[in-house]
């Protein structure tokens, strides 16, 4: 695999822990703030750090940003900083630019100027967690779009010892079990015979209503 080469712009919490996980996974980072103090602490372990204000097209096409194959804008509380870097960036043909929003009307502007992928770190996080205070049995919950999700469900005694077709979830919840994770293993596309065993985890996906049925009928 080509290593691939990431820009991360603003290093707060969000963009600093992004920061630590692609270097760990051996990318090349060139990270960026326009606070030196933090541009410091990163300068040891990403590829470049640089102290710049991204807001300034100059300074953008000068570090050649286009060249790069993702670019993160993890710009905090300043929504117009972050507005204006990513529309600079998709103007000057960045090929891929993900950004952080902080609320839902900078989610619909960074949308419009073209950001190809946003992330809402904190909505997202609060959003697991629900699931997760509301049932324990929810271990992780994943939007995949405005409809639809993903969840990763343990098995309950009031699951375990049935089978697939037994619990019949696709016809009574609309939802399918795409795989059981049982211990080290991972059964992916489990045959309707497959019986669930206590402590095994579900993977299931289906529409957010049908699955708040059942989390609320069988957790
Ligand atoms: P978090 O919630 O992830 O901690 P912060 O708001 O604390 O986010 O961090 C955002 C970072 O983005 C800050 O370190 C800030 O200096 C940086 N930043 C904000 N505006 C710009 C800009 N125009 N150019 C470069 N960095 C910026």
């Amino acid at each position: 695999m080509r290593r691939k080469e990431f820009v991360v712009i603003g290093l707060g919490r969000f963009g600093g822990s992004i920061c630590r996980e692609l270097s760990n996974l051996g990318m090349s980072v060139l990270a960026i703030d326009k606070n030196e103090e933090l541009v410091d602490n990163y300068a040891d372990f990403v590829t470049e750090a640089v102290v710049a204000d991204t807001t300034d097209e100059s300074v953008l096409k000068n570090l050649g940003i286009r060249n790069f194959d993702h670019v993160i804008v993890a710009i905090g509380d300043d929504i117009q900083s972050s507005i204006l870097t990513t529309l600079i960036l998709k103007e000057m043909g960045v090929k891929k630019v993900t950004a952080k929003a902080l609320n839902e009307y900078h989610e619909k502007v960074l949308k419009k100027i073209g950001a190809d992928q946003i992330v809402h770190p904190e909505r997202d996080m609060g959003r697991r967690l629900a699931h997760n205070l509301v049932s324990s049995n929810v271990l992780d919950y994943l939007e995949l779009s405005d409809k639809h999700s993903l969840v990763e469900i343990v098995a309950n005694p009031a699951i375990a010892g049935r089978t697939i077709i037994d619990l019949n979830v696709r016809a009574r919840y609309g939802l399918n079990i795409v795989a059981i994770k049982r211990n080290d293993d991972m059964i992916v596309s489990p045959p309707a015979s497959e019986m669930i065993l206590e402590e095994d985890i579900l993977i299931v996906i289906g529409s957010n209503t049908d699955i708040t049925k059942f989390e609320k009928q069988m957790l």
